[in-house]
């Protein structure tokens, strides 16, 4: 592949927060959607309503947002049946035409940024500044994939033979994907895959998060009002009982799933063991990212960087910071910039535009998280912690914290929120500690703060990580810039936002014709 595949491209631009008229612009178009209550729905049901669930804002639980009418089993069988028969002609559209209604999908998500924004904040409690790298990274993805349908599937490939041979390669779609997102990125992570599999030839059945169904429909409207056909992409809203009978059906040829590794499995499993085709799995999961920090560091840089891996975003990104390795000569100083940092942070309502830290998503997530503070603390461990303002008192919040471990190991599991684990290590022990992160299993993002280029090579070859960052934080990978995913427990890859992504939602077909 050439260095850069679409000459001329860029990311959106996103909104500038910074302009005065575009921010009192934006705020009073997101007060004026305040009361709004969303709605969503299985596209099609298939029989009675399911009864309405009802999406409270993690930052307030008084504050209703929406109501979900959750799909059921039948649901998700009418919904496979409608996308197997849209298949052949949604792919027969050619990669060219599919790439403009993706790209008429992306500008439909921009002229509705105010309700994406509004609904980002207001169901899956994200900051403002969060909120706007969402839908632009939605956007991008769209855009991005667009581009790969011109590129992948605008012709066949013609391929060598002898004299009298005519070879052709085509990539063609394989059926009907199944796309089952997360609620961290409930827009962007629920439209990048599901664009990817449009853009190869599928038609789609996309899942929402159970705990931001309404964002994941207000996407799947917006991708109807951009003239994609109602059956080519349609949505089931639910919890895992959905997304279990979504992935049983015979009918899907592809599952395109973003969550945990254990769900990954089961889904990996029930595929295994159903009728229909040998479905193909993208699967997306954790991380137990670590960042190591020599000596030649610059420490301003690092406190930045840190604060922003561990805590921006609440710390739910599964490529958030959770083990921060300090080289032991700097580690005292280094580690009492970092606290000053984190005491510097705004916690509280993320409707509120100076807040650096809102809620976690859900009680379940912050009990969980709460209890694994507890733990550490009753192990002995020293705990750094925020009071939490009493502001935060009718949502779901976890201050941001610090906790002391002498290695990865010590923990068993990843902490998806605000909580930032930090060892030592000796200038001698690098080799070591690179092994003792690559033996937890995970390989999802590494950083690296060093000035030393042999450190940064060694670091590069020892690693087993799907991305890794010098000298800058390990979140917010670019779409095209910095292609995203994993390996071992954090996923099949391809990357997404990556050259080799959309090719896997494609099947290859080879014509040989002896003229
Ligand atoms: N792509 C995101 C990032 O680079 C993380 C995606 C996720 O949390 O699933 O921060």
């Amino acid at each position: 592949l050439p260095r850069d595949i679409f000459p001329g491209r860029a990311n959106s631009a996103g909104v500038d927060l910074a302009d005065p008229a575009t921010a009192a612009a934006l705020k009073a178009d997101l007060a004026a959607l305040d009361g709004a209550v969303w709605e969503a729905a299985p596209t099609v049901p298939a029989g009675d309503a399911a009864p309405a669930r009802e999406i409270r804002a993690p930052h307030d639980r008084n504050r209703l947002v929406g109501i979900s009418r959750d799909a059921t089993p039948a649901d998700a069988a009418l919904a496979v049946a409608r996308a197997e028969a849209a298949q052949p002609a949604w792919n027969a559209l050619g990669g060219p035409a599919r790439a403009a209604l993706l790209d008429k999908a992306a500008d439909a998500f921009e002229r509705h940024q105010d309700a994406i924004l509004s609904l980002c904040q207001r169901e899956a409690g994200k900051t403002v500044i969060d909120a706007v790298l969402e839908l632009r990274e939605a956007v991008d993805f769209l855009r991005y994939y667009a581009g790969e349908a011109r590129r992948l599937f605008a012709s066949d490939v013609a391929l060598p033979g002898p004299t009298g041979e005519s070879n052709r390669l085509r990539l063609v779609g394989r059926g009907v994907f199944a796309t089952i997102a997360p609620w961290n990125f409930p827009l962007a992570i629920f439209i990048g895959p599901a664009a990817a599999a449009l853009a190869a030839g599928n038609t789609v059945v996309a899942k929402p998060a159970e705990q931001t169904p309404l964002i994941g429909a207000l996407a799947i409207r917006l991708c109807h009002e951009a003239g994609i056909p109602d059956d080519v992409i349609q949505c089931l809203p639910g919890d895992g009982t959905v997304g279990a009978a979504l992935t049983g059906q015979a009918g899907i040829a592809g599952v395109a799933f973003t969550g945990s590794t254990q769900t990954a499995r089961a889904i990996n499993r029930a595929l295994a063991g159903r009728d229909g085709p040998i479905a193909q799995l993208v699967a997306e999961t954790g991380g137990q990212n670590a960042m190591l920090v020599d000596s030649s560091a610059l420490p301003e840089q690092v406190t930045r960087d840190v604060l922003a891996s561990a805590f921006q975003s609440a710390g739910q990104r599964c490529s958030a910071l959770r083990v921060l390795y300090l080289q032991d000569d700097i580690a005292d100083a280094m580690l009492e910039m970092i606290r000053g940092g984190m005491e510097a942070l705004v916690i509280g309502d993320p409707e509120d535009w100076a807040t650096d830290v809102g809620p976690v998503i859900d009680e379940e997530s912050r009990a969980s998280l709460a209890g694994h503070v507890d733990r550490m603390k009753q192990a002995g461990r020293r705990v750094w912690q925020r009071e939490l303002p009493q502001a935060c008192a009718n949502g779901t919040f976890i201050p941001p914290t610090i906790i002391e471990i002498d290695a990865i190991g010590d923990l068993a599991a990843e902490q998806f929120g605000p909580v930032l684990h930090v060892a030592r290590f000796a200038a001698d022990e690098l080799d070591e500690v690179i092994d003792a992160i690559n033996g937890v299993g995970y390989g999802l993002t590494l950083g690296l703060h060093s000035r030393i280029d042999a450190t940064r090579r060694k670091v590069e070859r020892r690693s087993k990580v799907g991305n890794l960052y010098v000298n800058r934080n390990q979140i917010g990978a670019a779409v095209e810039s910095q292609p995203f995913g994993g390996e071992g427990l954090s996923g099949t890859g391809p990357k997404a936002g990556g050259p080799h992504y959309v090719a896997r939602f494609a099947t290859e077909r080879v014509t040989c014709i002896d003229t």
